[in-house]
């Protein structure tokens, strides 16, 4: 007998796959090359427990508050930061985040090599979060100050830069969210050409446009009411 909810997040899960692998196809890409974060903000525990089981096991919250309070019911878990971290909570996300995703200074850098080594995490993977549509209401670096300060943080040892990250625009359709993502892509290939330290990762797509950031190269998907359902109005 199986549990209603596990079937309906398998099939959920399943579909997302899917999307991603015809995406990769049309891209001539491999989809074992995209990693698919689940963006559980909202949703509670109890449910979590069902999507765990139907193998949607790593998870994406935005408060490190609400993913304290959620991860000791989910050990089957493991999870990525994907908004944004102040800094008197780095020493709280270090022990609970596989993955910071959401870097977006150099002094946030600079605390999180700091803490890391007394939270035992020798080298912490993190992503550097570009505000690609110099968009002021979003988080991020704008390109030219992570231009800037790039050099200083791949110099932090006990970081290893991933890649970087982006929250594409809110746009009507999937295809204008492509501009963002290409630009990205670019952006990320130039900056390693003078800094090889950063690492070839790509997070960008969500629920409504994460097809289209595959076709643009995305190495990481977050992906949250397409496995979900909608989430209650903020
Ligand atoms: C909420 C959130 C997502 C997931 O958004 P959906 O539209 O539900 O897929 C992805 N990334 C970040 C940074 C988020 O805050």
């Amino acid at each position: 007998m199986s549990d209603p909810e596990v079937a309906a997040f398998r099939d959920a899960l399943a579909s997302v796959r899917g999307r991603i692998a015809d995406a990769c196809a049309r891209s001539g890409r491999d989809p074992s090359a995209v990693t698919l974060v689940a963006v559980s903000k909202t949703v509670p525990a109890e449910r979590l427990r069902a999507a765990v089981e139907a193998g949607i096991t790593l998870l994406g919250e935005n408060r490190v508050q609400e993913a304290e309070e959620k991860a000791p019911l989910l050990p089957g878990a493991s999870w990525h930061l994907v908004g944004h971290l102040q800094s008197n909570k780095a020493a709280r996300a270090l022990a609970l985040f596989a993955e910071i995703e959401s870097v977006d200074s150099l002094a946030l850098a600079e605390r999180l090599a700091r803490l890391a080594p007394a939270a035992g995490r020798a080298r912490l993977p993190i992503w550097l979060q570009v505000n690609v549509d110099e968009d002021p209401a979003k988080e991020g670096f704008l390109a030219a100050d992570l231009a800037r300060d790039l050099p200083a943080i791949l110099a932090l040892p006990a970081l290893e830069v991933r890649g970087l990250m982006t929250v594409g625009r809110l746009a009507a359709t999937p295809e204008e969210a492509r501009p963002t993502f290409a630009h990205l892509r670019t952006f990320a290939a130039g900056l390693r050409a003078a800094h090889p330290g950063l690492g070839p990762g790509l997070s960008m797509g969500m629920s409504d446009d994460y097809a289209v950031a595959v076709e643009e190269g995305s190495t990481l998907v977050r992906v949250g009411r397409a496995l979900f359902g909608m989430r209650p109005a903020a």
